[in-house]
């Protein structure tokens, strides 16, 4: 008898930790979509990833109410125009951090940060505030509030914001000109709606090299110069894009490469969930380029030599 009664009560506890695991599951899945990011990465999540989308589930749910009265804002180009209007009568407008002929003379080196915010943008802006860093993040568009926060953070501490495409889907904004327009235009939008600051840097996803534009990457170009936004590609890789193969080390080691020689090396790293390596290796790239004679890390401004790929 009581082996009749022990089996049912075991296959109850099993059942109900499967179910309590499916939930979390789908709690990240959710958090996941809120947050943007493709299914793809999740089967990235492990450990305090898949937590900490649970976390930001029930986080982004409690505070949906505030999101959804956010996007009933009016939309479109008009609106965005308007914007930039009041924004230049505010002055709100990000101003220059460095006048230009302050660091003549000096090696300049840029740290920039792509696809971001993501649940390490806040640990990237930790340390960059313990080393007293100004950095640049080309963001992407990410219409939650635990993002909306990162992006305030970016901005509150002194960094620069770009742009780095809304959707970062190559296929649509390089499906055409107009698409690429209407991306970037919702881009600047959303971000100057969220932080008050209108970006006036871009880094096109893939860079201005790349070969996957349908597009002919001159009239992107010429569009951004219509718009009076100066587009940055790099002169240095870390290389931690290449896969989770890639140490701290050797992303370190990748983006010291050649900054001696150079007057600005703007170096290209990432700020993406699967991208822990990257927060690993910044203390200690910061540490040595701060060790170098004649050097200075700023973040892009007006003043900032502009580094483009040839196209
Ligand atoms: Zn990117």
């Amino acid at each position: 008898m009581p082996v009749m009664v022990l089996i049912p009560c075991l296959i109850c506890v099993c059942l109900a930790s499967r179910v309590t695991g499916l939930e979390r599951m789908m709690d990240a899945r959710e958090a996941y979509e809120e947050l943007g990011y493709r299914e793809s990465r999740l089967v990235e999540l492990t450990g305090y990833e898949a937590e900490y989308a649970a976390h930001c589930a029930g986080l982004t749910r409690s505070l949906k109410g505030d999101a959804s009265a956010e996007s009933d804002k009016e939309t479109g180009e008009e609106y965005l125009r308007e914007a930039v209007t009041k924004a230049d009568t505010d002055g709100d407008v990000q101003v220059n951090l460095v006048s230009g002929t302050e660091w003549d003379g000096v090696h300049k080196v840029y740290l920039t940060f792509d696809d971001g915010p993501s649940i390490y943008t806040d640990d990237i802006l930790d340390i960059l505030a313990e080393y007293d860093v100004k950095a640049t993040f080309f963001v992407i568009g990410r219409d939650n509030p635990i993002s909306y926060d990162r992006y305030n953070r970016i901005v509150e501490e002194g960094h620069t914001l770009g742009m780095h495409s809304y959707t970062h889907v190559y296929d649509e904004i390089y499906a055409s000109t107009e698409s690429f327009a209407a991306d970037t235009l919702r881009l600047r939008q959303f971000l100057l709606d969220v932080t008050g600051v209108m970006p006036r840097f871009y880094r096109f996803p893939g860079g201005s090299s790349n070969n996957v534009s349908a597009t002919d990457m001159h009239d992107l170009v010429d569009y951004l110069d219509s718009e009076g936004i100066v587009y940055f590609d790099w002169n240095v890789s870390s290389g931690d894009a290449s896969g989770s193969s890639m140490t701290s080390e050797q992303i370190i080691q990748n983006a010291l490469y050649g900054i001696e020689d150079r007057e600005t090396t703007v170096i290209l790293l990432h700020d993406t969930a699967s991208k822990w390596t990257t927060v690993r290796a910044l203390p200690g790239l910061i540490e040595a380029i701060q060790a170098m004679d004649n050097t200075v890390i700023l973040p892009i401004t007006d003043d900032t030599t502009v580094i483009h790929h040839s196209i």
